[in-house]
C-alpha cells in the first residue's frame, strides 16, 4: 500500500525508532509516546484493519502478540503490568490504516473499562 505510513516505516522510507524485527513483525517506538514505554508492533504485511484478519493470519497475528509478551519483559513492564491496545476503525480511534498493538507500561495507566 504506497500511500500507508507504516508500510513505509516497514520499507524503511520513513523513519522510526525500531526496537524489534523479524521477517514478519516489526516494532517501533510511538512517535508521540503515551507512556513511559509506548511501542506499536506491527505486521509487516499491509493489513488495515482487525477486521481484515482472516483465519489463516492467525499464526502472524499470534507472532504479533507474542512479540509484545516478549517486549514487555525486555522493557521491564512485565510485572508491573502493561496494556496492549488495537484502535479498530473511527469509533475505535485507529488513525493509521495499517493493522497495529499498542504496547503501553511504565506507569499506572488508570481505569479504560469497568
Ligand atoms: O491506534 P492509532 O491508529 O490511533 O495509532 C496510530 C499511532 O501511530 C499513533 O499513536 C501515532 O503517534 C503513531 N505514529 C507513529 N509514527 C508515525 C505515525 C504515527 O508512531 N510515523
Amino acid at each position: 500500500m504506497s500511500d500507508c505510513i507504516f508500510c513505509k516505516i516497514v520499507e524503511g522510507t520513513v523513519p522510526s525508532k525500531k526496537v524489534y524485527e523479524n521477517e514478519s513483525v516489526l516494532a517501533f517506538r510511538d512517535i508521540t509516546p503515551a507512556a513511559p514505554v509506548h511501542i506499536l508492533i506491527i505486521p509487516k504485511r499491509h493489513i488495515p484493519t482487525m477486521n481484515d484478519v482472516a483465519p489463516e493470519d492467525g499464526a502472524l497475528l499470534a507472532e504479533v502478540l507474542l512479540t509484545a509478551r516478549q517486549l514487555a519483559q525486555d522493557e521491564g513492564i512485565a510485572e508491573s503490568g502493561y496494556r496492549l491496545i488495537n484502535n479498530c476503525n473511527s469509533d475505535g480511534g485507529q488513525t493509521a490504516y495499517h493493522l497495529h498493538f499498542h504496547l503501553l507500561g511504565g506507569h499506572p495507566l488508570g481505569v479504560l473499562v469497568e
